[in-house]
C-alpha cells in the first residue's frame, strides 16, 4: 500500500481530532509506518523528527526497547482486568510509586484513561467532598484565563480557550476564568515575578467574595500548554497555594502536560514547594505508550467518603481503569527517568538546544522566546493568515514534524534527543522560519 492511497483512505475512513478536514485536501494525513527514538518515519524512507513528543506524551522516543520489553512481558501475564473487587500488581506498585514521588501526602490514586476523565474526576471529587463535608454550597469551579484541561464537557467548562470553547458554550457549566500570571501579557515596567503577583492578588480579591460558593481552583502549574506554552514565574503557585487555604477552596493541579520532568523538576508543583490537594497525571505516565491517567489526593479527602453507606462512596468509574499494560509501561517509564538520571540529563540537553536556538531567538519575526525545563516556545510575527499550516507543511520539507498553536512555534521534545537531532531540529526551524 503506498502512502498517498492511505492517506486518502484516512481522509475517507478517518475523522482526525483537531483537524479542519477539508484542509487534507491539501495537505493530506503523512502516513508513519514506524518509530524510532525521536524518529516517525514514512514508508518512502522519509522520516521527521518529533519535535512535539505526539501531542507531548512521548517521554523517552518510539519503541523504546526497554518499554516495549516490559509491555511484552505484561502481555504474556495479564493484560486486563476490572478494578472494581479486583486488583493487580501493576496496579498496586505504580500507585504506591506516585505516592512517593508526588509532592507531600497525596496517598490515593484513581485510576481512568485520559487526561480530560482524570480532570472530571478531580472535579466530581471536590465537588462531592464539600458536599459530603459540610459545605453543600461550593458547588463552583475557578480557572486560568486561557487555562486548558482537555474537551469533554466538564473539562471544557473550565477550559478558557476560546477555539475549543465558544461552540459549546450553551453546553457548560458557568465559567469563573480568574486573571493569567503568563508573563507574556506583562505590562511595561512588571517582571515575570511581580506580574504574577498582580495575578494571585487578582485571585485573592475573586475568593474573598466568592469563596463561600467555590469548591477549587484548577490550574496548569508553570506553563499553560494550549494557551500556545505560556510561562508563568512560581511565586503564582505559592501564592495561590496560600489563598486556597485561607478560603477554604481546593487546589487542583494539572500536571498532565507538565509532569514527569517537562519542566526541569519532577513535577512543576515542586518549584514552588507547593502540594496541591488533587494532582492530575496523563500524557507522559506511560511514556507515552499507551492511554493511562491518575488522579491523586490526600488522606482528608480520602476519609470524606470512607464510609459504611456505598453512596458516599466516589462511584465512578472507567471501563480501562488501571489497566495492567498501562500500569506497567508507566513503572518502565518511571524506571527510566530513575535509572538513566533524566533530570539531571536533560538539564545539559537544554544548556545545549538553548545554544542552538540563538539564531532563532534573536530571529527579527520572534518575540517572547522562552523555555522551561524541556519546553521552548515563541511568537512569530507574521502577516501569513494560514501560518499555523504553512509552519507544520514546511517544517515536513525539513524533516520536522512540528504543528504551532496560532502564532506560537513551540518544541517539546522526547527527552533522549541526542546532540546531533537537536542541532538539526533547530536549524530546521531557522530554515523554516527564513522561508515563511
Ligand atoms: C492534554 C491535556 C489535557 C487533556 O488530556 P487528554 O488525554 O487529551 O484528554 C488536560 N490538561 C492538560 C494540561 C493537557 O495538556
Amino acid at each position: 500500500m503506498d502512502d498517498k492511497k492511505l492517506s486518502l483512505r484516512s481522509h475517507q475512513a478517518v475523522w482526525h481530532p483537531c483537524t479542519q478536514m477539508k484542509h487534507h485536501e491539501s495537505s493530506p494525513p503523512v502516513v508513519i509506518s514506524r518509530g524510532e527514538g525521536v524518529w516517525l518515519y514514512g514508508q518512502d524512507g522519509q522520516r521527521y523528527l518529533d519535535t512535539i513528543s505526539s501531542w507531548w506524551v512521548n517521554l523517552f522516543g518510539h519503541c523504546n526497547p526497554r518499554i516495549n520489553a516490559t509491555i511484552i512481558d505484561q502481555l504474556g501475564k495479564l493484560e486486563h482486568t476490572m478494578l472494581a473487587g479486583l486488583t493487580h500488581e501493576p496496579v498496586v506498585a505504580l500507585s504506591e510509586r506516585l505516592s512517593t514521588l508526588t509532592p507531600g501526602n497525596l496517598s490515593h490514586c484513581f485510576y481512568a484513561s485520559d487526561g480530560a476523565s482524570a480532570n472530571e474526576i478531580a472535579l466530581k471529587m471536590s465537588f462531592h467532598y464539600w458536599q459530603q463535608s459540610g459545605f453543600p454550597e461550593k458547588t463552583q469551579f475557578i480557572n486560568l484565563q486561557n487555562g486548558y484541561h482537555g474537551e469533554t464537557l466538564g473539562a471544557l467548562s473550565v477550559t478558557d480557550v476560546p477555539i475549543f470553547r465558544q461552540v459549546y458554550a450553551p453546553l457548560l457549566r458557568p465559567a469563573h476564568p480568574v486573571p493569567t500570571p503568563d508573563w507574556r501579557y506583562a505590562e511595561a515596567g512588571e517582571t515575570p515575578e511581580t506580574h504574577a503577583l498582580k495575578a494571585a492578588a487578582a485571585l485573592e480579591s475573586y475568593l474573598a467574595q466568592h469563596h463561600a460558593s467555590t469548591a477549587a481552583l484548577i490550574l496548569e502549574p508553570l506553563v499553560q500548554g494550549a494557551a500556545g506554552m505560556g510561562m508563568y514565574h512560581p511565586a503564582y503557585l505559592k501564592r495561590a497555594r496560600e489563598i486556597c487555604d485561607t478560603y477554604r477552596v481546593h487546589l487542583i493541579a494539572d500536571e498532565i502536560a507538565v509532569g514527569f520532568g517537562r519542566t526541569g523538576t519532577l513535577f512543576a508543583c515542586e518549584q514552588a514547594s507547593i502540594t496541591p490537594d488533587f494532582i492530575c497525571l496523563a500524557k507522559g505516565l506511560t511514556g507515552g505508550y499507551l492511554p493511562l491517567s491518575v488522579v491523586l489526593t490526600n488522606d482528608t479527602i480520602y476519609a470524606a467518603f470512607y464510609h459504611d453507606e456505598t453512596s458516599r462512596g466516589f462511584l465512578h468509574s472507567h471501563s480501562h481503569s488501571g489497566n495492567a499494560l498501562a500500569c506497567r509501561a508507566a513503572l518502565a517509564a518511571l524506571d527510566i527517568l530513575e535509572q538513566d538520571n533524566v533530570l539531571e540529563t536533560n538539564r545539559h540537553k537544554a544548556d545545549f538546544l538553548n545554544q542552538c536556538l540563538q539564531p532563532v531567538q534573536a530571529h527579527p519575526d520572534v518575540r517572547h522566546f522562552r523555555h522551561c525545563g524541556m519546553i521552548w516556545a515563541f511568537e512569530v510575527n507574521t502577516p501569513t493568515p494560514d501560518f499555523t499550516q504553512c509552519f507544520a507543511q514546511k517544517g515536513l520539507e525539513h524533516g520536522l514534524m512540528i504543528r504551532p498553536m496560532g502564532n506560537s512555534v513551540y518544541i517539546m521534545p522526547p527527552y533522549i534527543i541526542n546532540e546531533e537531532e537537536m542541532a538539526f531540529m533547530a536549524q530546521g526551524i531557522l530554515h523554516t522560519l527564513n522561508e515563511i
